[in-house]
């Protein structure tokens, strides 16, 4: 066994480090008060390889492996979740499902200006009546001539109505019981998307409710097989959760950092708190929990590099930082007393941010139930 990482993988982690440090978090507070989209950090994030880390150098992409891809989106969320998830999205909801199972035309035509963070993917897989229930969907894609006729609605996607968002992946039945995904691009008529949904975290990234009307897309636009959506997005989503449970460490290391740091700074009873066993304990727990956590996201991640099963891990990991990085949040609030409280400390807005940790890209029960069906339960 070896728990170093690579000198690769520090220096990488020592770049995206110093790119949250002096670029993100000097406009993470503005960002989330103003619930304004980070363009300009984007921007610089594509300059630095990061809006196409695991994609091959040929498609734009960094040519990174999954474990580089956890630690840029741990780095990040330690300081501000909606960056990172701006780019956890655009890259495995995103990106990802053209990349694995798009045609190479559809590859090179597609993939590019996304792996360069030229311009932003979506993932459209939440309906009205389909949430945990994925598979449920109702939205429809009648093939008529060359065109696939799509019609139905989509809830919560992020990164779908940005300046720069390209296109959205949609899963839609194209058959009865039959799903399939197909791209379709922004601008497309009968594609419309609602105003920013206005969220209690995460307010610097891009959520929107997307309806579709006789919305004509390319026959040429279904990725992979027909009939094969849902596989598809399954697997979609047991990658993405790999990078959701990096944000939950990410979050619980930042909510550690800001404890550990004030405590040692504000004084009561004469004394720095982080003199008192109370405090002192609440930070030894969080420690702790963060190396655990980390080493499961490590783990999942590990297994994908080398094309293992990694499904099980995947929601551990996932389930495990989604409660961790609560319970971390908490503590470090506590930890503040009532500054937490106030918008003037960061804690409040990593805070806010967490929660949604633990229902995005399945809750915590649905979680429960891929891990309890890994383990032969029936
Ligand atoms: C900010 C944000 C961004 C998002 N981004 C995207 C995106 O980019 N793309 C996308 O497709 N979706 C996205 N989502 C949607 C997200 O994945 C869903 O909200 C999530 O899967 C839960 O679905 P739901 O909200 O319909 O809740 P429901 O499925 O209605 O669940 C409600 C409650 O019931 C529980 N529950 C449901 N079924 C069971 C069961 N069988 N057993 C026990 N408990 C159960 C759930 O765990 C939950 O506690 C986003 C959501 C938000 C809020």
């Amino acid at each position: 066994m070896d728990f170093d990482l690579s000198s690769e993988h520090e220096l990488f982690r020592d770049t995206v480090r110093a790119f949250a440090v002096e670029r993100v978090a000097p406009a993470a507070e503005e960002l989330d008060r103003e619930s304004r989209f980070p363009y300009e950090l984007v921007a610089e994030m594509a300059e630095l390889g990061l809006m196409g880390i695991p994609f091959p150098e040929e498609l734009g992409g960094a040519g990174g492996d999954t474990l580089a891809y956890a630690i840029a989106v741990e780095e990040l969320a330690r300081i501000d979740s909606s960056v990172a998830i701006t780019l956890a999205a655009h890259t495995s909801l995103g990106t990802m499902p053209i990349y694995l199972f798009g045609s190479d035309e559809q590859k090179q035509r597609w993939i590019p200006p996304l792996a360069r963070g030229e311009r932003l993917a979506a993932f459209g897989l939440t309906e009205p009546g389909a949430g945990s229930d994925a598979g449920a969907t109702r939205t429809t894609a009648t093939l008529r001539g060359d065109s696939w006729i799509v019609n139905g609605s989509k809830v919560f996607i992020t990164n779908a109505g940005t300046d720069i968002t390209r296109c959205v992946t949609i899963t839609a039945l194209t058959g009865e019981g039959e799903i399939s995904n197909l791209v379709i691009e922004n601008g497309t008529p009968g594609y419309e998307i609602s105003a920013p949904v206005r969220k209690l975290g995460w307010k610097a990234s891009d959520t929107r409710a997307l309806s579709f009307s006789d919305c004509a897309v390319p026959v040429g636009n279904l990725i992979g097989t027909r009939g094969q959506g849902f596989h598809q997005f399954l697997q979609i989503l047991d990658g993405g959760r790999i990078s959701v449970a990096a944000m939950g460490v990410g979050v619980a290391q930042g909510a550690y950092d800001l404890a550990y740091a004030y405590a040692k700074e504000r004084h009561q009873f004469g004394r720095p708190i982080s003199s008192f066993q109370a405090i002192q304990f609440k930070l030894a727990d969080m420690a702790t929990e963060i190396e655990a956590s980390r080493g499961l996201v490590w783990k999942a991640a590990w297994l994908k590099d080398r094309g293992r099963p990694f499904a099980r891990e995947a929601a551990m990991a996932k389930l495990y930082t989604g409660e961790l990085s609560n319970r971390a949040v908490n503590a470090s609030l506590q930890i503040h007393g009532g500054y937490g409280f106030t918008d003037e400390f960061a804690i409040s807005r990593l805070y806010r941010d967490q929660k949604i940790l633990e229902i995005g890209e399945g809750t915590n029960e649905v979680q429960r139930m891929v891990i309890a069906r890994h383990l032969g339960l029936p």
